[in-house]
C-alpha cells in the first residue's frame, strides 16, 4: 500500500465508524502521528488532505515544525512533556494532549503567551505504569486548573492499555465519554471539556463509535513505508 492508499483507507474507516456511532453529527479530527518517520514521509501524508500532525517528543516536534513550516497545519503535542522543556515548545503547539499534573499545568500557565488548549490525560484503567490523572483526584484538579487563566481544558485524552481486549477497550472509552460529559456540565469558565482524544491505529474505529472527536493515528498511515 502507498501512503495515498493508506490515507484513503483510514478516511473511509473513519466515515464508516462515524456512520455507526452512537453520536450524531460527530466531527472527528484525524491526526497523523509522524514520530516513526522523517519530514519527507510526513509531508506525503499531509499532501493527501491531512492537516493535523502530532509528535510525542519535544525534539521531534521542533524538528518537524521547522521542516514543515511552509504548510498550513494544526500542530499537536501528544506525549509527556517535561517541565523544563515547556518553554521551548508550548507556544508553538495548537493542542497539547498530555496534561498529567498540576505542576505541569502551572508551568504551562507561566510560560504561555496566549491561551493554550490542553487535554487532560486520564489514567482511567488505573494502570500503575501510566501517566495521567485518576478519577478520584479530578474534582481537586479541576479546582486548581480553574485558577490558571492561560490554560483551556478542551477535553480528555486517554490510551487504552496495550493488553486490553476489544470489549475492555470499549468499556474504557465509554467511561471516558461519560466523564467528559460530566465535567462539561460543571460549566467551569476555562474548562469547556467538549472533546475526547482517544483511539490509535488499532482502536480508532471503536473510539469514534464511543464518541471520540480527535483520533491519533500513527503506523497505519505508514504501512509498507517504514
Ligand atoms: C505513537 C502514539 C500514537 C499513535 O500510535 P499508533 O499505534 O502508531 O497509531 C497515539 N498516541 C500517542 C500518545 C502516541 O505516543
Amino acid at each position: 500500500m502507498t501512503i495515498k492508499e493508506n490515507v484513503s483507507k483510514i478516511l473511509n474507516n473513519v466515515d464508516v465508524a462515524k456512520a455507526t456511532s452512537s453520536y450524531s453529527n460527530q466531527s472527528v479530527m484525524v491526526i497523523a502521528v509522524t514520530k516513526y518517520v522523517g519530514a519527507d514521509k510526513a509531508r506525503e501524508v499531509l499532501n493527501c488532505g491531512i492537516s493535523n500532525i502530532a509528535e510525542n517528543r519535544t525534539e521531534l516536534f521542533l524538528e518537524k515544525y521547522e521542516a514543515l513550516k511552509d504548510l498550513d497545519l494544526t500542530w499537536h503535542l501528544i506525549g509527556n512533556l517535561q517541565r523544563r522543556k515547556v518553554k521551548d515548545v508550548i507556544n508553538l503547539v495548537d493542542y497539547f494532549h498530555a496534561l498529567d499534573s498540576i505542576k505541569l499545568a502551572q508551568e504551562i500557565n507561566k510560560r504561555a503567551e496566549h491561551t493554550i488548549k490542553c487535554f487532560m490525560e486520564m489514567n482511567i484503567s488505573g494502570e500503575e505504569s501510566k501517566h495521567g490523572f485518576s478519577v478520584n483526584e479530578l474534582s481537586d484538579v479541576l479546582d486548581d486548573i480553574e485558577q490558571l487563566e492561560n490554560i483551556q481544558i478542551v477535553g480528555l485524552m486517554t490510551m487504552a492499555p496495550f493488553e486490553a481486549t476489544e470489549e475492555e477497550t470499549d468499556v474504557l472509552f465509554e467511561q471516558m465519554k461519560n466523564l467528559q460529559v460530566k465535567i462539561a456540565a460543571e460549566n467551569r469558565s476555562n474548562i469547556p471539556c467538549t472533546e475526547l482524544s482517544m483511539g490509535m491505529s488499532r482502536d480508532y474505529q471503536s473510539a469514534i463509535r464511543q464518541g471520540a472527536t480527535f483520533v491519533r493515528i500513527g503506523h497505519e498511515f505508514f504501512q509498507g513505508e517504514m
